[in-house]
């Protein structure tokens, strides 16, 4: 039964072509944090590729490349020692969305790495201990672009924009505010998640009701969720866009496995998922 509740299109955005080629649905780079830590990066990586990018790539530090290549199978493993490499890795034009942040790291050594993946001006997801990097270094928040995507949860927008949290406590509104100043897609979580673009487009996902899923509340299912845009942006969907059918299906898919979800089923439950869209 096709859920009444789908976003309209959703169906025909993730649909794939008898002759289609895997180089036609976009290949993302999800970058990886240090020895001990990639556990959010690799669900990431699962998620982009369960909703249908052609490829995937895992981009580690030298020293994380061993323990990272005996866990993954249909992703591939690319090592990147440093901004300078994540630079030349990135003229690969192939390579059209990024994600960085999940599991990622607070050093200089990534902030750079941030910067390097920002100058390339990919489609580009920033979670976690990205977003805690572009809240420490005005000039790094400065070189955001268009086709970014932000995905704070409550705690991390109060640290990227701690004057709109501070003065504008309805959710929509602050997240209209952070897209402008930012210049590009905000992605608000919780349980109602709002997404707004700088011209003030907004879309709200609400996980209530009928459609409630407070499975999510549990460790990982944002570094999924950072996953599934990165996927989406691969396979050419529009920042706003992505994010909206991102959210709602993470939700879905939350749904749909029910008590006892831990964030890894995520990816995996996509599948059920797709076929409910008719
Ligand atoms: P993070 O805090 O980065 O792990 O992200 C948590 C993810 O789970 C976000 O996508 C939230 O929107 C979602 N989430 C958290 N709590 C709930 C809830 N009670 N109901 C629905 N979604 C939730
Ligand atoms: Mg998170």
């Amino acid at each position: 039964m096709p859920d009444p509740d789908t976003l309209p299109g959703l169906a025909e955005r993730l649909a794939k072509q008898p002759e289609d080629h895997k180089y036609g649905h976009g290949h993302a780079l999800i970058l990886c944090g240090g020895p001990g830590r990639g556990g959010a990066a690799r669900m990431a990586a699962r998620g982009a590729l369960r909703i249908g990018a052609g490829l995937v790539t895992l981009g580690v530090p030298p020293a994380a490349q061993q323990e990272n290549a005996t866990r993954l199978d249909a992703i591939m493993l690319r090592r990147v020692a440093d901004a300078a490499a994540l630079t030349e890795l990135l003229q690969d034009t192939r390579l059209n969305a990024v994600c960085i942040g999940p599991g990622f790291g607070l050093s200089d050594d990534h902030a750079d790495l941030v910067a390097a993946a920002l100058a390339a001006g990919r489609a580009t997801v920033l979670d976690a201990d990205a977003l805690t990097l572009l809240s420490r270094d005005a000039d790094l928040f400065g070189t955001l672009h268009d086709r970014c995507v932000l995905t704070p949860h409550a705690g991390e927008f109060a640290r990227l924009f701690p004057d709109i949290a501070d003065r504008v406590e309805h959710r929509a509104e602050a997240t209209r505010a952070a897209a402008a100043r930012a210049g590009c897609t905000v992605l608000l979580k919780g349980a109602v998640t709002v997404i707004a673009d700088p011209d003030g487009t907004t879309a709200t996902h609400r996980a209530e009701g009928a459609q409630a899923a407070p499975w999510l509340a549990t460790a990982g299912a944002g570094d999924v969720l950072a996953g599934f845009i990165a996927g989406l942006l691969a396979r050419g969907s529009a920042p706003l866009q992505a994010a909206e059918d991102a959210a709602w299906l993470h939700a879905a898919c939350a749904r749909a496995f029910g008590p006892g979800l831990i964030a890894e089923d995520l990816p995996d439950t996509l599948p059920r998922v797709f076929r409910t869209l008719g």
